[in-house]
């Protein structure tokens, strides 16, 4: 399986971090060695001290696909989780700033915790308007719907399967709203999809 993930998929994200609107998404890739799952903890790395939690709507890939249309993307994720794409960004400001690449940035071990369980599609009533939210030590610091995305799941499916074929079990992140900052050693990261808790990280 692989993890693709999309940046600066909301405008008041990219203003915070003072980055052009794009024209066409931002795509980048995890390995899977980037998962945690089952709230496990997250370490903090010695190779950062700016790591910056972004809380996304995850879709999980339900059937391999290339060149997918956007009208029939709908049917290529059967499930919406949440997962959060931990970001050095030390490191990743260097690399913008010489123009390389965000791979250690953005896929190092442990940068993508997992919600343990995701929802069905069908248990959404508008895949238009899906509230979500990060709270760290019990206070809210993200908040994001689905309705604020610049590019929505279906156009992200489709632009994705030009260039890379979606295959059964690959994960998706779709961006993340504005709010992100760092986290430090002691902090709780509680992910909430509507109003159900579904990832609990705890970074040690
Ligand atoms: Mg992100």
């Amino acid at each position: 399986m692989k993890i693709l993930c999309i940046g600066r998929n909301y405008a008041e994200h990219i203003a915070e971090l003072h980055n052009e609107v794009p024209d066409e998404p931002v795509i980048f890739l995890k390995p899977e060695t980037a998962l945690i799952q089952r709230n496990q903890p997250f370490f903090y790395p010695d190779f950062s001290q700016d790591i910056h939690h972004e809380l996304e709507l995850v879709l999980r890939v339900c059937k391999n696909g290339k060149n997918i249309e956007e009208q029939f993307a709908h049917t290529y994720f059967d499930a919406i989780g949440l997962g959060i794409d931990f970001t050095a960004r030390d490191l990743q400001t260097k690399a913008k700033t010489k123009g390389l690449p965000w791979d250690l940035a953005k896929g190092f071990d442990g940068s993508a915790p997992l919600s343990p369980t995701f929802k069905p599609v069908a248990d959404f009533a508008d895949l238009g308007n899906i509230r979500f939210h990060l709270e760290v030590n019990g206070e809210t610091r993200q908040q994001g719907n689905s309705g604020l995305m610049l590019h929505p799941f279906s156009a992200i499916i489709a632009y994705i399967s030009r260039f890379i074929t979606l295959k059964m079990g690959d994960l998706i992140f779709t961006g993340t709203p504005s709010g992100v900052g760092p986290v430090k050693i002691g902090d709780r990261l509680a992910g909430y999809l509507e109003d159900e808790k579904l990832l609990d990280v705890a970074v040690k």
